[in-house]
């Protein structure tokens, strides 16, 4: 135990490094004091005289003593003074890194019926995946799932490119995934321009399909032109995002977000009144995502500019504020620096993530699947560069993405909260199932 802990214990417990300060929140009664820990991810209410102690150590009077302490320490206020809290977390990331669960980001093609301006698969070749290549993508999944040894299913994501113009691809892969008993499910990453084209018994029973994401840009004419497609399609993508909520599929219409608020306001507002219906809403989350920049975190006025179209979204009841306010704890960061991730390329290549799919980028291939490129090893998050072990928000973000963190990508890397985090915790304190229900010294 260092100097400075020792003197600042309390039979032996000490503030954690991830216990936060909110103070007294405004609409509160009775009145009382909040904490935050990102480690346990609790929100603690605590008395007057509890939070005076705190701030004093060694305080004759003082109340900390036998069951408040061990209230605190419950409710991840205090710790063990001789835990190092960091060593924790950078060895509990490694544990999940090595058996993080089975994904396959699978390109079925590089091809796109879109045009999106900020699409980062520009000026890369298109590319279809072939029955040759769909055999061998599904070969290396079933050795992958049997290599485990365990009965959880593997989880497939569909992605591109427009995904589903290779549908073929899509259903040789599962039919054989089928066929050697293989447990899956999947997701796809689509434009929503084609899902009609698709039988709901091939989504449901062929692929597995437990949900889809769809993104936008913009309503009507400012999507249309946004995209680069014919008139029309904005109105196509909705109702096709309509027969896959009728369907019983979980949809994620994800808005792109450039600053423009006016926009995306009028965007929400359509989708607001079409997808009203309360058990479709149950079905349907809106994530309004800005668009990435070179920044290594997102600045706080765009924060605050998303957050203000999330607490409009609250306001129309088609978004869940337990939802949107949320900072649980993770196991480890983004799953492709996980050992469980693999990206595949309509080729068959493998590559570290899908935004590092040029080829010099990739790290070997599925028809030699011993054969990986030590670049893949080195992608695996094991460590933290020193800002994240100092960083406050280390157990909710585990390092964020390892591709902005290493260089290879210009995106951001931080946590989108990061810089409006005393935001969203105040919200956080407004719905009682993130807060321990009683106040510690009260
Ligand atoms: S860009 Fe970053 S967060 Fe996204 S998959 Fe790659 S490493 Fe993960
Ligand atoms: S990536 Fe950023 S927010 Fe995440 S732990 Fe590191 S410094 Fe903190």
């Amino acid at each position: 135990m260092s100097d400075e802990r020792l003197q600042n214990h309390w039979d032996g417990r000490v503030l954690s490094r991830y216990t936060s300060y909110l103070g007294l929140h405004p609409y509160d009664y009775p009145r009382c004091e909040w904490y935050w820990n990102a480690h346990a991810a609790t929100l603690t209410r605590v008395g007057r005289h509890i939070h005076e102690d705190l701030n004093v150590p060694g305080r004759e009077d003082s109340l900390l003593h036998g069951l408040r302490l061990d209230e605190l320490e419950r409710a991840g206020v205090l710790v063990r003074a001789d835990v190092d809290e960091v060593a924790e977390i950078v060895r509990e990331t490694r544990e999940a890194v090595e058996c993080a669960p089975l994904v396959f980001r699978v390109f079925t093609t590089t091809g796109c019926n879109a045009s999106c301006p900020y699409c980062y698969e520009r000026g890369i070749a298109v590319q279809y995946m072939d029955d040759t290549t769909a055999d061998a993508v599904a070969r290396y999944c079933i050795a992958a799932f049997k290599s485990r040894g365990s009965k959880n299913p593997v989880y497939i994501e569909w992605f591109g490119g427009e995904p589903l113009m290779n549908t073929d691809a899509i259903s040789r892969i599962c039919e054989a995934l089928h066929d050697a008993h293989v447990p899956f499910r999947s997701f796809i990453f689509t434009n929503g321009m084609l899902i009609d084209k698709v039988p709901l018994t091939t989504l449901r029973e062929l692929w597995n399909t437990d949900g889809l994401q769809v993104t936008f840009d913009g309503a009507a004419e400012e999507y249309e032109a946004a995209k680069g497609v014919p008139q029309g399609t904005f109105e196509r993508v909705l109702s096709n995002v309509e027969h896959a909520l009728k369907a019983d599929l979980r949809v994620v219409l994800r808005i792109n977000y450039d600053g423009d608020t006016g926009r995306t306001i009028r965007l929400v507002d359509i989708l607001a009144v079409r997808f009203r219906n309360a058990s479709i809403k149950a079905r349907l989350r809106i994530d309004v995502v800005p668009l990435y920049g070179s920044d290594k975190e997102i600045p706080a006025e765009t924060m605050h500019a998303v957050l203000d179209v999330y607490d409009y979204l609250i306001s129309l009841e088609v978004a869940d504020i337990s939802q949107v306010y949320s900072l649980g704890p993770r196991r480890y960061g983004c799953f492709m620096a996980s050992c469980g991730g693999h990206t595949i390329m309509p080729d068959g290549s493998l590559i570290n993530c899908s935004h590092l799919a040029k080829a010099e980028q990739r790290v070997g291939d599925v028809f030699h699947p011993g054969q990986v490129d030590s670049a893949r090893d080195a992608f695996i998050r094991r460590d933290f560069p020193s800002k994240c072990l100092e960083c406050c928000l280390l157990p909710i973000c585990r390092g964020g993405c390892r591709a902005a963190e290493l260089g290879l990508w210009e995106g951001h890397q931080c946590h989108p909260y990061k810089n409006v985090l005393r935001r969203v915790l105040l919200k956080m304190t407004q719905f009682d199932e993130c807060c321990n229900s009683d106040i510690i010294g009260s």
